[in-house]
């Protein structure tokens, strides 16, 4: 025994413990590594046997601890609870994951789960004989770097890879710093662990004794256990709250809802790294992704899917737009037709022509704005836009870029700024540089009100819902291309593989879908209210003033006035100055006024044109802003219109995103240029090729 313990002396010592599934073959790599010195006891106070064993390899004098097998870390029973404490107050130096790899997706359930627990993770995929009797080949290389931690393959009733398996730990444990693994819960969830973590950080005896993270992920799933080790009310009763927020959202017990998400997880890298020549799980999810993924009609079932929910939203939206479009001018004729003659008209204008002709314009949009994210949000919540991502993933593969980049651009359909945002999840600096200046392509909700005031007026209701498609596939397809074009140019480098994850379909509950659609409609009407109101009262003064005098105006009808007063006011002369430039995309000097609005914010195209239309309006009762503008252009230049406003500068809010998550301003000012230049471009192409067309 002295002697043992002499020469164990000058080894430094490293518990691993050897966690995994019944079954996986846990003992038998265990007995291969320690061979015969094993120590075997029970854990403190539980009938749980604790196999203990030694083995010295390259200087280091290395304990095997042979964990209860386990299915998941759940507090549902002892087995559960003792491989858990184990984990948590040992602080193992490193985790051996034992998986049964014919049966992988279920096995790699526990590894997710030791992932969150913050322990440094080596996978070790035994049972490979099994898995490739069964058809099963892997891609290890890929999966490591989709899930994390290092994989070494081994069989174990034949001491198949021991020696890999030794060599991989003394190498791990030789790095000291902790791994960080990448896993991610959606948008909803991270929210709610976030604000779990914030609180749990003010708690100092906690957050030191455990990872705030993996408290927070527990305490939404109500682990009892957890909840009796943390005690603090504070923490408890924000917990329950977040907890609820998500019963609401997802309609069912979180614990099941992040259960589905670490499976998500799994099923998206097994997708990608897992190759099999026979017909395995057979699920609903499954069935409805053997159509919804497929290879071949993946890509048309997106576009199909897309196109309803146009067609739909310019269907249905339709009534309650000419409702609150024919309240809102009725609103203004009654304003005007109130005020009391020969009083102060420059309020009367302000008041019908910049507030209600500017706010106005934008707000009939809402009823279509509410229901395209409505559409959104069953998408989303049902599990379909994880697909659409990752079939997006094979074109964007072919691109040089990865899936995972496509879901800051889904969320682009939305808005700029939260997208940009989401660019996080992407590491690789260069991938997410290129995302970023891509995302503004992505047509976002405030350019809808353009396209909504557009389509209408130029095209014919049949082909109404088709028009919006292409004009967001044009968006797609050039970030698409611009992406290849960054990545190939100034962001060379390689992509990071990530993993795609494919969460079960789930019925969207009414409750999530109205949170969902509701806040961002909100948000809509609240920039309504504040910023395009603000913007639309500047924007009115510029194309109201300076007036012409009286004398100017003499001798005039009342049109050639009004007309007369526009020429002569700021945003006129802008407009004129601009025209030359402008002209050969086919838009006039009230567009170029309009074009200027819309790099604030792009709603304020569709005001200042109310604006623009409202003042040189003759008599109160003509028709409404659409009508106006089917008398003065022409289909053509309405598309060019919609092709411009969807591709050019980004707007102030999203500049300044781009700033704050590039780092620099040479970033955001790349990306303005570029785009409008690229803008200019395309419009210019197309209006040139249109109208000699159309001349022939
Ligand atoms: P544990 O429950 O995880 O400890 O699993 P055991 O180590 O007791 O192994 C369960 C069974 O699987 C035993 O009959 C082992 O001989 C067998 N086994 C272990 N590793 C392998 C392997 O790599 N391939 C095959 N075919 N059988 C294995
Ligand atoms: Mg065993």
């Amino acid at each position: 025994m002295k002697k043992t313990e002499a020469k164990f002396g000058i080894h430094r010592p490293v518990t691993v413990a050897l966690a995994g599934n019944p079954n996986s073959g846990k003992t038998t790599i265990f007995n291969a590594l320690t061979g015969s010195r094993q120590h075997v006891g029970n854990y403190p106070g539980v009938t749980v046997e604790k196999k203990e064993g030694r083995r010295l390899h390259k200087g280091l004098d290395i304990t095997f601890v042979d964990l209860p097998g386990t299915y998941s870390l759940t507090a549902y029973s002892v087995e559960e609870i003792v491989a858990r404490n184990f984990l948590l107050q040992q602080q193992p130096d490193l985790v051996v994951h034992v998986i049964d790899a014919s049966n992988l997706e279920r096995n790699l359930y526990l590894s997710v789960q030791l992932m969150e627990i913050g322990a440094p993770l080596l996978l070790v995929f035994n049972m490979s004989d099994v898995a490739r009797q069964r058809g099963l080949t892997f891609d290890v290389p890929l999966l490591s770097q989709l899930l994390g931690p290092p994989i070494v393959q081994t069989v174990g009733s034949k001491s198949q890879g021991i020696d890999r398996l030794l060599d991989k730990v003394a190498e791990i444990v030789q790095i000291r710093a902790m791994p960080v693994y990448r896993y991610h819960y959606g948008a909803d969830v991270e929210q709610q662990i976030e604000r779990l973590v914030q609180q749990i950080n003010t708690h100092p005896q906690l957050s030191q004794r455990y990872r705030p993270r993996w408290l927070a992920i527990k305490l939404l799933e109500n682990d009892q256990e957890v909840c009796k080790e943390v005690q603090d009310e504070s923490i408890l009763e924000l917990a329950g709250e977040c907890a609820g927020h998500l019963e609401t959202i997802f309609g069912d017990d979180p614990a099941i809802v992040l259960a589905d998400q670490r499976y998500g997880f799994i099923s998206g890298a097994c997708q990608e790294a897992v190759k099999s020549t026979v017909e395995s799980r057979h699920d609903v999810s499954d069935k409805i992704d053997a159509i919804m993924t497929h290879r071949v009609l993946g890509l048309p079932i997106f576009l199909g899917l897309m196109y309803t929910v146009f067609q739909l939203v310019f269907n249905v939206g339709e009534y309650p737009m000419i409702w609150l479009e024919t309240g809102f001018h009725w609103l203004g004729g009654l304003v005007a037709s109130a005020w009391p003659q020969g009083s102060d008209s420059i309020l009367k204008s302000l008041l019908v022509d910049g507030v209600i002709g500017g706010v106005g314009g934008v707000m009939v949009f809402l009823p279509n704005i509410f229901l395209l994210f409505l559409a959104i949000a069953v998408l989303e919540d049902s599990g379909y836009m994880a697909r659409a991502a990752f079939i997006m993933d094979r074109v964007m593969h072919k691109m040089g870029l990865h899936g995972k980049s496509f879901i800051p651009m889904l969320i682009g359909f939305g808005c700029s700024v939260p997208a940009i945002m989401a660019t996080r999840i992407l590491e690789n600096r260069r991938s997410r540089l290129t995302t970023i200046m891509i995302i503004p392509l992505m047509s976002c909700g405030a350019r809808f009100p353009i396209y909504a005031l557009i389509i209408p007026a130029f095209f014919p209701e049949h082909i109404r819902g088709m028009i919006l498609w292409v004009v967001y596939l044009i968006g797609i397809v050039l970030a698409v291309i611009c992406a290849r074009l960054l990545r190939k140019t100034l962001l060379k480098g390689q992509t990071i593989p990530f993993v795609m994850e494919l969460p079960p379909y789930r019925m969207p509950t009414a409750k999530g879908l109205w949170l969902h659609t509701w806040m961002r409609s909100w948000h809509y009407v609240k920039k309504a209210g504040t910023i395009i109101l603000g913007i639309s009262i500047v924007l009115w003064g510029l194309t109201s003033f300076p007036r012409p005098s009286a004398g100017q105006l003499e001798g005039l009808s009342s049109g050639q006035a009004q007309s007369a007063v526009l020429q002569h006011s700021i945003a006129g002369r802008v407009g004129r100055t601009m025209e030359p430039v402008i002209k050969p995309l086919g838009f006039d000097w009230k567009i170029g006024t309009a074009l200027i609005g819309a790099m604030a914010a792009k709603e304020v195209f569709v005001s200042q044109l109310g604006i623009v239309y409202s003042l040189g309006e003759v008599d109160e009762g003509s028709a409404v802003l659409r009508e106006k503008l089917r008398a003065d252009y022409t289909p053509l230049q309405g598309f060019c219109i919609m092709l411009f406003c969807l591709i050019s500068a980004p707007c102030m809010a999203t500049v300044a995103i781009t700033r704050r998550e590039a780092g620099t301003w040479k970033w955001a000012i790349f990306q303005w240029i570029a785009l409008t230049i690229l803008a200019y471009g395309i419009t210019l192409i197309v209006y040139q090729i249109g109208s000699a067309a159309g001349n022939l």
